[in-house]
């Protein structure tokens, strides 16, 4: 281990969030119990949707979006190829056809045209991902989507905080669920999680019996005769996707302190602007000015013909001077299990173009003026320090 290494993401725990931890260990419920229902209420709250449903991570809150949306065999769902892995996984997983649209070569997000241009009478649905935490052209998407009866998913795993006209994402104003992922690099954490945000009720009863087995409890719902006061149905195939009570009491304990997350993030974001700006082989990110990003990565791209050094190798010097830098992300469909499937190199230009020269910077609230002067100073050094020229 050497003497300094900074991560690209890392949680932030208080002494608050161990307290609220401990005090549900203490109590009647692990699981299934009163902390679900008040984290997914506070959740909502924040982001201004009328309901939330906890499971147990952000690929399981994907994979119940695409099952509430009716993704069945043989549809297909567009959405972006520079994302994790799991924003395409969970169309797979319903026996649906992932199509992947290019980028917008500014924001790195889903380009609506190119969206416009991969619709078939096959597309059943469009999950765009607010990549880094810079949201989508929601409004140009759900103009789409209405236009060709599509359902809208948005992958909001980077975009908790994230602000689009003036409202949080999440609210699903211009989609038909939002998702979000708690894993520790996201901006609040409850170990492993996920929430989706909804304001429609019917797909807000599908999630919560998805997530549960396909299991109801509620006697209006019932196909068959009740039989007593055991009496449950399983009347779809659901899986248990359940969060649990001590991971919802630290997404409690977290959410009191996103905008002070937030705010952080938003302002390592702007010191990494001011003091980066200057070399002149870094092309820092663009942002667009109806929409605040929420900071989930700092995405630099390396021009590599100025600096006449591969971008691999500032990587390598990056990670050797203790910087835990990393590339989000590898094109979905360059994974060898797509390429199974039949993806093939060339499908999104720009992303492969873009992927070649990217790399994430440590970004996370946490990360205190001591870090970010260190991130500054070796990457101000590159040039300087002989080893590269
Ligand atoms: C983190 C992430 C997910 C998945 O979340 P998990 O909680 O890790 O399952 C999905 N999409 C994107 C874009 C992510 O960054």
């Amino acid at each position: 281990m050497r003497d300094k290494y900074i991560p690209y993401g890392r949680q932030w725990i208080d002494e608050d969030d161990i307290k609220a931890v401990v005090e549900v260990l203490k109590s009647d419920y692990l699981t299934t119990g009163p902390k679900i229902k008040e984290f997914e209420d506070e959740f909502a709250h924040y982001v201004g949707a009328k309901y939330a449903v906890a499971v147990s991570n952000g690929t399981a809150a994907l994979h119940a979006a695409c099952f509430a949306a009716g993704i069945d065999t043989g549809d297909e769902v567009i959405t972006s190829a520079m994302t994790f892995a799991a924003s395409a996984n969970c169309v797979l997983y319903q026996g649906g056809r992932p199509v992947f649209a290019d980028i917008d070569s500014n924001t790195y997000n889903i380009d609506p045209q190119e969206i416009k241009k991969n619709i078939t009478d096959k597309t059943k649905a469009v999950i765009p991902v607010h990549y880094t935490g810079q949201p989508c052209d929601m409004k140009e998407i759900q103009q789409i989507a209405r236009e060709n009866n599509l359902i809208v998913i948005e992958d909001a795993a980077h975009a908790l905080g994230a602000i689009y006209k003036g409202e949080k994402i999440g609210n699903c104003k211009y989609s038909d669920m939002a998702i979000f992922s708690f894993h520790p690099v996201k901006h609040i954490t409850t170990g492993e999680g996920g929430m989706i945000t909804t304001n429609n009720k019917d797909l807000y009863d599908k999630l919560i019996q998805f997530r549960s087995h396909g299991i109801t409890k509620k006697q209006e719902k019932y196909i068959n005769q009740y039989q007593g006061p055991w009496y449950h149905e399983q009347q779809l195939l659901g899986f248990n996707y359940r969060m649990t009570d001590i991971q919802a009491a630290l997404g409690i304990s977290q959410l009191k302190k996103i905008d002070m997350f937030v705010q952080r993030r938003r302002e390592t974001a702007e010191i990494y602007k001011r003091e980066l700006c200057g070399i002149d082989w870094i092309k820092l990110p663009y942002q667009k000015d109806d929409r605040e990003s929420s900071w989930h990565l700092y995405v630099i791209q390396v021009d590599e013909e100025k600096l006449g050094k591969s971008r691999r190798e500032v990587f390598e010097y990056l990670r050797d001077k203790g910087l835990g830098v990393q590339v989000h992300y590898i094109p979905v469909y360059w994974h060898p299990y797509y390429e199974r499937l039949g993806y093939e190199k060339g499908l999104c230009s720009r992303v492969e173009g873009i992927y070649e020269q990217i790399i994430s910077l440590p970004l996370f609230a946490k990360l205190d003026k001591q870090g970010i002067d260190f991130v500054i100073t070796v990457l101000n050094n590159y040039i300087k320090s002989g080893v590269l020229r």
